[in-house]
């Protein structure tokens, strides 16, 4: 049911047009052309321009991320075709995280859950116990970035559901993108959903009757592991409940 790719798997094939470490002529264009379009036509878009290479999308099943899972299914389910969906697994998830991932697999998802090389007991074996409070990026290396590192390396176009709104660090999010594998090759990386608001977000997963995470009708507003995740205490960015005191603001999956 689950895949795990692991570090074996083989080399990725260069991403051709994407092949430097700078966006081409071609993909800045297309940028300029999809800052206007809705997020099915941008996937649409990715769909047909890449046909035949390897599509996938990770989501952690947070509000924007079910969305997302919801419209690929709707733009690709008229194609009969199906994208997978990548979700990390840090063995520290709320049990209501992944209540929600399976609600998506339910409901068709083709849902592949990564999960890290060491499980908890493995790291505090070889990094003391509770990394997280210590060395909470140590720990995101391990439980978040290695695992989305080796999703890189089964994909050429990663879809990713990060909004501009969300955070500072996200407000110049492009709509095409690129992420760095380990060996420089890139990778393209399409945020659909760049220019929704949070307004947006809850209207479409209201509107359709989406399963959504039930923290977030608990006073959370952004949910990652549970030892890293609180109430936000007041009005700010929807992250600021992530890493809250530590200085942190991102895992680093989207520094790739
Ligand atoms: Fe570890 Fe916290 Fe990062 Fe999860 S969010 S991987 S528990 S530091």
């Amino acid at each position: 049911m689950n895949v795990v790719p692991s570090p074996d798997e083989p080399a990725s094939r260069p991403f051709g047009p994407l092949a430097s470490r700078t966006l081409g002529p071609e993909l800045a264009e297309a940028n300029a052309e999809l800052e206007s379009a809705s997020a099915e036509d941008v996937l649409r878009w990715v769909l047909a321009r890449f046909r035949g290479q390897r599509i996938g999308l990770s989501s952690a099943f947070g509000p924007e991320g079910c969305v997302l899972v919801d419209l690929v299914q709707r733009v690709t389910g008229p194609m009969g075709v199906q994208i997978p969906v990548y979700t990390i697994d840090t063995g520290y998830l709320f049990a209501a995280s992944i209540d929600v991932r399976e609600a998506y697999r339910a409901r068709g998802a083709d849902i592949r859950v990564v999960e890290p090389l060491l499980t908890i007991r493995g790291q505090a074996e070889r990094h003391g116990p509770d990394l997280f409070a210590r060395d909470p990026d140590a720990c995101c290396e391990i439980r978040k970035v290695e695992p989305m590192r080796r999703i890189l390396t089964l994909l050429d176009v990663w879809i990713t559901a990060i909004r501009r709104d969300q955070s500072p660090t996200r407000e110049h999010t492009p709509i095409l993108g690129t992420a760095t594998r380990d060996d420089g090759s890139l990778v393209l990386k399409v945020a659909p959903l760049a220019r929704w608001t949070r307004a947006d977000t809850w209207q479409h997963l209201l509107d359709n009757e989406l399963p959504y995470n039930r923290l977030l009708d608990e006073g959370f507003t952004s949910i990652g592991c549970e030892p890293c995740t609180r109430r936000p205490e007041a009005d700010g960015n929807e992250r600021d409940g992530r890493w809250a005191g530590q200085g942190k603001t991102e895992c680093g999956i989207h520094n790739l």
